[in-house]
């Protein structure tokens, strides 16, 4: 634990009663744009700047970084606004490469969170650095995978070592680009309670009018801190486009965000509080989310019964169904009477909806 509590040492020092915030663009594209960006969040609460030099684009074809040339614009960066700078390492070489030009926080993508191979490569060529590092979590919801990434950095000497939650993909369509999976994050919490932990709602939302309630969630959440991708023209970016926000809106965002206060006795309890509650509200989506899912459904069923014409009400069905759901929410401690209730709401609502259909 002593050793956790010195890993956090890096990010308690700089927060000063507000989230760590990293920003920048997506993709540096030239030392134009990332000076110019830079510029705009000097003097902010931004501390780090970040753009990505190396791109791992998901298709061939698409803009894939300016390459090592950018580390250049980093370095400028940091002596004309004296922000810190961040970029996205994927194999030994950009490691060694990043390292040389004095980045000072790596970050390893999603796509690369995924490979044992290169998360290995990428530790071993960290072994022992004092820079920060940060593990976004791999693309696809698998937990193990990322505490994996995590054990290797861990076992590589990483001092100042935090993870990123920026969302897991899904084949369903939601309206994430992509999906939080909150509980995924808290859950990772819970297992390192001293990592520090930042958002990243740009590649979680894909939208930018998406980015406050996100970032609102993640510091609801106890979330240690925001990357946002910034973008002094985000229309025309050469990569991400529609998820970048410009300087003058992330200083709005950073304004508007409710931000809990450093624990003390007396702010504790409503932390606490606040985090349950966040906690519940995500839950209580997913549920809606769950029902509309299961609605539609049974809106397919009605189609069904409606070719065949065939009664909506299946009462032997109904009547098995129910038998199935209390036993089973016996074992989770809901009451009998709750589930009948609740079933015969969500029921009813089929009904009605399958009614529809077959006279429709
Ligand atoms: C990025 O931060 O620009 C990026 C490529 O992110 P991710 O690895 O989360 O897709
Ligand atoms: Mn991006």
């Amino acid at each position: 634990m002593e050793n956790k509590k010195e890993m956090r040492a890096w990010l308690d020092n700089m927060k000063l009663g507000h989230p760590l915030v990293i920003a920048g663009p997506c993709s540096a594209e030239t030392e134009e744009q990332v000076l110019n960006i830079a510029h705009q969040l000097k003097g902010t609460d931004v501390s780090y700047y970040r753009a990505g030099i190396w791109k791992p684009r998901t298709r061939p074809g698409n803009f894939e970084g300016v390459g090592a040339l950018g580390l250049k614009w980093l370095q400028k960066v940091k002596a004309e606004t004296g922000l810190k700078t961040a970029t996205e390492v994927a194999n030994r070489n950009h490691v060694e490469l990043a390292l040389e030009h004095d980045i000072d926080l790596l970050w390893i993508g999603a796509r690369s969170t995924v490979s044992p191979f290169i998360v290995q490569e990428i530790a071993d060529a960290l072994k022992g650095t004092d820079k920060i590092v940060l593990v976004k979590n791999p693309v696809n919801p698998d937990l193990p995978l990322w505490l994996g990434a995590i054990e290797r950095l861990y076992a590589s000497d990483i001092k100042k070592l935090g993870v990123i939650h920026r969302g897991f993909s899904t084949y369903e369509k939601t309206k994430y680009r992509n999906n939080p999976e909150w509980q995924l994050a808290i859950e990772l919490q819970t297992k390192f309670p001293d990592l520090p932990l930042i958002n990243d709602p740009s590649h979680i939302t894909g939208k930018r009018d998406m980015i406050f309630d996100v970032s609102q969630t993640a510091l609801d959440l106890n979330f240690d801190g925001l990357m946002i991708e910034t973008h002094f023209d985000p229309d025309n970016a050469w990569s991400d486009a529609a998820q970048q926000v410009t300087p003058k809106t992330l200083i709005q965002i950073m304004q508007d965000l409710r931000v809990r206060k450093e624990t003390d006795a007396e702010t504790e309890y409503s932390n606490s509080l606040n985090n349950l509650r966040a906690q519940i509200d995500v839950l209580d989506n997913q549920l809606i989310e769950l029902l509309g899912k299961r609605m539609k459904i049974s809106d397919g069923i009605g189609q069904l019964k409606r070719q065949k014409n065939v009664a909506v009400l299946q009462t032997k069905r109904w009547n098995e169904i129910l038998g199935k759901m209390v036993l089973e929410g016996e074992e989770k401690g809901l009451s009998e009477e709750f589930i009948l209730k609740m079933f015969k709401a969500i029921h009813q609502e089929s009904i009605n909806h399958q009614e529809k259909i077959i006279n429709s």
